[in-house]
């Protein structure tokens, strides 16, 4: 049977990019009444957090994508999350390495770097290739005796033509001198990427592989290993990455990737997944609105076309009003604002901002109005009152945004340090610094707190807020 799965590292917010993939995957399973496999791969000790996974899970049960394994609800072929699997990839690695497919790397991070200017002052391919990296057999002897910290590499050929099938591309060729002879376990013990999806995918018996066109480089590596263990390699395709209005990949820097961007927005999640169907697909008969079942019943996998698609959110917005418009009746659309922000746990969290401000009930509705907006109307005029130069204060919120794509908790003290910091490089006092951020992001002069602002609507909405400001 046909089994496919979605593989996301959690690493950071949900990517609509997962999404992507994911309902692909899906589509394709069901259309073949096979299975769909949701792998966590948190090989990544630093980057990997267990906020980030629970945010992949939830954000991709929002959007209707339902797997049937997984680390929530288990399977027959678990554990479902990589770094509860450490001893079976030990055990592969071991069996390349008595195979001779892989072989124990005592190189210097300084001896790899000085490789690799060597390579380049001689206009070399950069790609290391196991014969480069070999030590004289007396030191490998040594470092080994001393016990000298190594990786352990796959063997790859140095000539010759690597031909890899694509389900969507046909033939892809890549020359094997450019094919370096990649680390599969580290040295504290961990697999890297390659070797722990192809074991995996493997074990967990995986047919059809779908995912990004950023992992076609992959692939010569990834086909090598299956024949090194001597397994049969599951169906590659490699799908197009989603673009930016002017044909950039999708990227934070320019438009909002975080699924839960389009949630706090108000996007309808069935609005989202029938987006995300359009994106390099279309139905028979071209029609625009479709829901999931009927995207499953009319796949096929043949009819993805490889231009490049466009993630429009003006698209996508006129889209969400059809929804609104044809299928919510009123019952339906005060459903969908509860589930949104009118339920306890949202207005809970800005009650405490209201409580000191208001004299009467009707006081609340005004003050709070940004909590359950998207955008606000901005223009240059609003800073007026701000005694900035339109220079200083457009590089102070760009300088914001790019602070805070990079914070890891978006809790109130780590955005508070941020602040503070940046408060110092321009030399204003904090009251000063934050008079342009407040009216950014709450859209008025007298509002609530910022900060508290700021945490509540999380990352994704006040750095589109505070983008929208300055463009
Ligand atoms: P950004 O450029 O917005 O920071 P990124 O490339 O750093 O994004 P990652 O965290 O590397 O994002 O990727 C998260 C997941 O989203 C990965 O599985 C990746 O394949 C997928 N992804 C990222 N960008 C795209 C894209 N443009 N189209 C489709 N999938 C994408
Ligand atoms: N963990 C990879 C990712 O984050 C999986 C890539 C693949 O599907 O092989 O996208």
């Amino acid at each position: 049977t046909v089994r496919t799965r979605i593989a996301p590292s959690p690493t950071g917010d949900p990517h609509v990019g997962t999404a992507y993939i994911a309902l692909f995957n899906l589509c394709f399973a069901r259309l073949h009444g096979g299975q769909f496999v949701l792998r966590i791969e948190d090989t990544d000790r630093q980057r990997s957090t267990a906020e980030s996974e629970n945010m992949i899970l939830d954000s991709l049960r929002w959007l209707g994508l339902e797997w049937d394994e997984g680390p929530d609800i288990g399977g027959p072929h678990g554990p479902y999350r990589q770094s509860e699997r450490g001893a079976i990839y030990a055990r592969h690695a071991e069996r390349l390495l008595e195979s001779g497919h892989a072989f124990k790397c005592y190189r210097t991070s300084e001896e790899l770097d000085a490789l690799r200017e060597e390579r380049k002052a001689a206009g070399l391919h950069l790609a290391l290739k196991p014969q480069d990296l070999a030590l004289d057999p007396e030191e490998q002897r040594q470092r080994e005796a001393e016990g000298y910290p190594y990786v352990i590499r796959m063997q790859v050929p140095s000539e010759g033509v690597c031909i890899v099938q694509d389900m969507l591309r046909g033939q892809i060729e890549v020359d094997w001198a450019q094919v370096d002879a990649q680390i599969l376990m580290k040295s504290d013990g961990m697999p890297t990427y390659h070797l722990a999806n192809v074991v995996d995918d493997h074990l967990m018996g995986i047919t059809h592989v779908l995912r990004g066109e950023e992992w076609i480089n992959s692939a010569p590596k990834h086909q090598l290993l299956y024949e090194y263990f001597g397994w049969s390699m599951p169906e590659l395709c490699h799908m197009p990455l989603l673009r930016n209005p002017d044909k950039s990949k999708l990227s934070k820097r320019k438009n909002p990737t975080s699924i839960n961007y389009y949630r706090r927005m108000g996007f309808l999640p069935q609005a989202v997944t029938n987006y995300l169907g359009r994106m390099g697909w279309s139905m028979p008969d071209d029609r625009e609105k479709f829901s999931l079942d009927e995207m499953m019943a009319h796949f096929d996998l043949q009819r993805v076309s490889l231009g490049g698609p466009v993630f429009d959110l003006d698209k996508l917005s006129w889209l969400n009003g059809v929804y609104i418009r044809e299928d919510l009746d009123d019952a339906a659309l005060l459903q969908a604002l509860r589930e949104w922000a009118f339920n306890e746990a949202y207005v809970g969290q800005i009650l405490p901002q209201i409580r000191p401000r208001i004299t009467t009930l009707s006081d609340a509705m005004p003050l709070a109005g940004h909590f359950f907006a998207g955008l606000p109307e901005v223009s240059e005029k609003s800073f007026d009152d701000v005694n900035l130069e339109r220079e200083t204060l457009v590089a102070l919120l760009q300088f914001l945004v790019w602070r805070l794509e990079a914070i890891a908790r978006w809790e109130k003290d780590e955005l508070l340090d941020q602040v503070k910091l940046l408060a110092g490089h321009f030399e204003l006092k904090m009251k000063a610094f934050l008079a342009p951020v407040f009216i950014a992001v709450t859209g008025s002069s007298h509002s609530t707190s910022v900060l508290d602002a700021m945490t509540i609507l999380g990352s994704d909405v006040t750095r589109a807020r505070l983008r929208q400001a300055i463009e």
